[in-house]
């Protein structure tokens, strides 16, 4: 059976990148079909973000009630139900994926299940079990995503070599787990399943963990790992995984020398790949690279009607970058000039404890570009809030430009840093200076006020710390 439908825009993927274009466009006046072949919400809906964090919230009150007789409760024999702890995940996904279908009807956008292939510059066909519905449209997006990348050596069987979906679908703790990649999956996880009681070990090829954040942020969740037992190779690049009945060998080599490990299981978290396959990029000659689809800075791909967003266009393949890319993609389209995405002012989270948030330069590159800088910092073991809050380890380094003074870069580890990060993202955008921070007056007591402080250690004017 074929049927055929006319649109404005035609969005691929109903991940964050394309149901967020979807609804913009909607709310632009504009027809819009988005096709999808699994439920909406993409892989952060379904599989990531959201559902990693209703894992990691458990995980992390699991860990504070055993540690109950420090706040004077009385919390003895705590333990818990992996299954439950899973399925309250699984339903807190659902719920929210529920919330973007409800959203796609309240804003009018055909949804199309089914897997889409762009025909023309203005056509895409979609097949569905003995269906095909063909879209004539002005414009396209694709929003395809990515899927974790294999190693050579490593053949997931999503059993004991498992990828970041099923480490969220484990019902039977793993004795031994080995995670290979210090990314921000990989240290969520080892985080997650060492609460639990899992003896952790991760192996990471480059120098550090968490590498894209700046090294004394590295050092610091590095040294808390290690103190609950979490045992960290760096250096250590992984050439194979192999399953042996109940158990996983795994194959490394550091400096020169090779090592082996054995586990119950072993994660996989070593990057991802672009959903282009089937897409039919070629035959309309889309242009790609390395990393996925290659756009302007306006999402256009190299066939002007067609734009992509998000993840299948390259780094940062974070779920708000995606967003943020879609709605200018449909402003671009609409003639609105919306004004060009700022990369390096982009917040990135890592949610294992201690949290860290971070935006712009990093102390590292600071140095690599020569760009003459000021430090400030400040510990949160001096914050009386955080001290009351029985989680005072972390600090917040903030780096300004010495030139005209203002905020390139913020680093936050501890505490909420994922929630704090946020006035260091937008004191960035308004290139605010240590002392527009520091004189701003801060709540007491919050862990806000450990950003004043560190902007005011900047100018030499901190009030409280060694
Ligand atoms: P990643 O690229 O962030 O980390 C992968 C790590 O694996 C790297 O540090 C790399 O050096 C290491 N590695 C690669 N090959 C290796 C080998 N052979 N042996 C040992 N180590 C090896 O990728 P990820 O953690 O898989 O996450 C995928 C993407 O999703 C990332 O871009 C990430 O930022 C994003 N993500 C973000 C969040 C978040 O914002 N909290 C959460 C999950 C995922």
């Amino acid at each position: 059976m074929e049927q055929s439908i006319k649109v404005n825009v035609t969005v691929i993927g109903a991940g964050p990148g394309g149901y967020v274009a979807a609804i913009r466009a909607s709310q632009l006046g504009m027809k819009t079909a988005i096709v999808e072949k699994d439920r909406p919400g993409g892989l952060c809906l379904n599989w990531g973000c959201i559902p990693s964090k209703a894992l990691l919230k458990s995980a992390e009150l699991y860990e504070k009630l055993k540690k109950g007789g420090t706040f004077g409760l009385k919390a003895d024999n705590v333990s818990y139900d992996l299954a439950a702890i899973v399925d309250r995940s699984r339903g807190i996904s659902e719920r929210i994926v529920n919330g973007v279908e409800y959203l796609l009807k309240k804003y009018k956008i055909q949804h199309i299940k089914g897997a889409a292939g762009i025909v023309s510059p203005k056509e895409v066909r979609v097949e569905t079990e003995g269906k095909t519905t063909g879209i004539q449209t002005d414009h396209i997006i694709i929003a395809t995503g990515t899927h974790p990348r294999d190693l050579p050596g490593i053949r997931r069987d999503g059993e004991r070599i498992i990828s970041s979906k099923e480490a969220m679908l484990l019902k039977t703790l793993p004795k031994r787990l080995v995670v290979v990649g210090a990314g921000a999956i990989g240290m969520e996880f080892a985080y997650y399943y060492s609460c639990l009681g899992s003896e952790v070990t991760i192996l990471e090829a480059l120098d550090r963990v968490l590498p894209v954040e700046d090294d004394e942020v590295s050092a610091e969740v590095a040294k808390s790992f290690k103190r609950r037992g979490v045992k960290i190779e760096t250096g250590a690049r992984v050439s194979s995984a192999v399953r042996n009945g109940e158990e996983v060998k795994i194959e490394y080599e550091v400096g020169g020398a090779k090592k082996t490990i054995t586990a119950d299981v072993t994660l996989a978290a070593v990057g991802v790949i672009a959903n282009t396959d089937g897409l039919g990029l070629e035959k309309v000659g889309i242009k790609t690279y390395k990393n996925g689809i290659s756009v302007n800075e306006h999402m256009q791909t190299s066939v002007p009607t067609i734009y992509a967003i998000g993840d299948v266009i390259g780094p940062p393949w974070l779920a708000h970058v995606a967003s943020a890319e879609g709605v200018h993609a449909v402003e671009h389209m609409a003639g609105k000039n919306p004004h060009r995405i700022d990369y390096n002012s982009v917040p990135g989270c890592t949610y294992c404890k201690p949290e860290v948030a971070s935006v712009g330069y990093t102390e590292r590159r600071a140095k690599e570009e020569k760009i003459e800088y000021t430090l400030g910092k400040f510990s949160f073991r001096a914050s009386g809030r955080a001290i009351a809050a029985g989680d005072a380890d972390g600090f917040v380094k903030l780096i300004f430009e010495k030139k005209y003074g203002g905020l390139i870069g913020a680093h936050i580890v501890g505490g909420e840093a994922t929630e704090m990060i946020h006035e260091l993202v937008l004191a960035k955008n308004l290139e605010a200076t240590a002392e527009e921070i520091g004189k701003t007056i801060h709540a007491h007591p919050t862990l806000g006020e450990s950003i004043m402080e560190a902007a005011l250690d900047s100018i030499g004017e901190r009030i409280h710390g060694a």
